[in-house]
């Protein structure tokens, strides 16, 4: 009976590292997975992180019994008031409820469950494009979804989000919009909470776009905190602590009145027990005892701010070594590369086509999503020459 199953495709962005890893070209270069590597194109793990690691492992009070289903204690504590702020109104009057998710995917999945049950004829608003993952999650909850052109298009997005039958749910990304790295600008938040219906804002990258986390987190604050609207918000804490492989993120909704938030906890507890139980304890003591000690907040902080420079760097030195070489726009909806620069966050949507990218990869072994996309934190001083080459000679191609 087993015999009768057939290989599932491979996924998209994740695939990419996989024939990466089989390429054994020196020349190689991934700007495929959303991973932080460093100038040298290593891997980092934070200097906050190593001591909180060190002060756990010296801590012989603490031992490794199950965390309850909802999770820590002083994580769920502390985690709501990183992204709504600790004098949110919501925080401090316990109107939030939170769960601990295995990181953002997980979190997101919670709100997809939680959303089938409550409101499930609802249409699922996400941007085109979106991070692919976003489709398959919700589609998994047994929602419905429409892919909508957002993005820069921001009348285009009011039209849609305004025409939107009542009771549809919208995807929004908090900051640094995964694949295009192209936010909405304040002003344009604020109209999009005229509009707005149900909201999850995913938030992926807080203090990654910009180095601070204050202000990357300035659409949910103004959503819940000046708005006094209810929403739904997903952390991961995977790229702003670079702690990938913990899995640590949480599920928070805002609401009305302290009593809802009881009840909705309750609910979560009920969705997360017959899926996984309970999650997972080490990575949500690392990122608690980091943020709630003040020294070692502010030095997770400086490192935030170091690797959202690097990455603001190397858009520089790329769009440079572009210019310096004369490589032509990717298409002609492009009159240059400044795109790249003012784009933020983690990823570049350079323009460049499927074709474009087949060549970067087949001939160069430039590893990148075929829609274009580069994982900037792939770009380091010693590839980037390398990398704009490459790009001149498929675009020529
Ligand atoms: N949302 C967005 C927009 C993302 O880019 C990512 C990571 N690529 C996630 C959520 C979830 O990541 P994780 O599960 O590692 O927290």
């Amino acid at each position: 009976r087993w015999s009768e199953v057939t290989m599932a495709p491979a996924d998209p962005i994740l695939g990419v590292a996989v024939a990466y890893n089989a390429d054994p070209s020196p020349k190689k270069v991934n700007l495929g997975i959303g991973a932080y590597r460093d100038s040298e194109g290593k891997p980092l793990v934070l200097q906050c992180v190593r001591e909180a690691e060190k002060r756990i492992a010296n801590d012989e009070a603490l031992n490794k019994e199950y965390l309850p289903v909802q999770g820590f204690d002083r994580f769920l504590k502390i985690t709501p008031q990183i992204i709504f702020g600790k004098d949110s109104p919501a925080v401090v009057e316990g109107r939030v409820a939170v769960c601990q998710s295995l990181s953002g995917t997980g979190a997101l999945r919670i709100a997809a469950e939680f959303i089938a049950m409550y409101n499930p004829g609802t249409m699922v608003y996400i941007s085109n494009p979106s991070w692919g993952n976003h489709h398959t999650i919700f589609k998994k909850a047994g929602l419905k979804y429409l892919n909508k052109t957002m993005g820069l298009d921001f009348d285009g997005m009011v039209a849609d989000l305004s025409a939107a039958p009542r009771g549809s749910t919208f995807v929004l990304h908090t900051v640094a919009h995964n694949p295009t790295g192209v936010d909405p600008s304040q002003d344009q938040w604020k109209k999009l909470a005229d509009v707005c219906q149900e909201a999850i804002f995913d938030t992926a990258y807080q203090g990654y776009a910009s180095g601070d986390l204050e202000r990357d987190a300035w659409a949910v604050r103004y959503f819940a905190n000046t708005r006094g609207l209810e929403l739904m918000v997903t952390q991961s804490y995977s790229k702003n602590f670079g702690l990938y492989g913990e899995r640590i993120g949480a599920l928070n909704v805002a609401v009305k009145s302290k009593d809802t938030a009881a009840k909705i906890s309750s609910q979560l507890k009920g969705i997360v027990r017959p899926m996984y139980s309970n999650p997972q304890l080490h990575g949500a003591r690392l990122v608690t005892w980091v943020m709630e000690d003040p020294a070692l907040k502010a030095l997770w902080e400086k490192e935030l701010k170091e690797m959202s420079d690097r990455i603001t760097e190397m858009r520089s030195s790329l769009v440079a070594a572009l210019v310096e070489i004369n490589c032509p726009p990717p298409n002609a909806n492009f009159r240059n590369w400044n795109h790249i620069t003012s784009q933020i966050g983690m990823f570049a949507f350079t323009g460049l086509s499927e074709k474009h990218c087949s060549l970067l990869t087949g001939k160069h072994h430039i590893y990148c999503t075929k829609n274009g996309r580069f994982s900037m934190a792939g770009v380091n001083p010693s590839n980037v020459k390398y990398i704009a080459a490459a790009m001149k000679d498929a675009i020529n191609s």
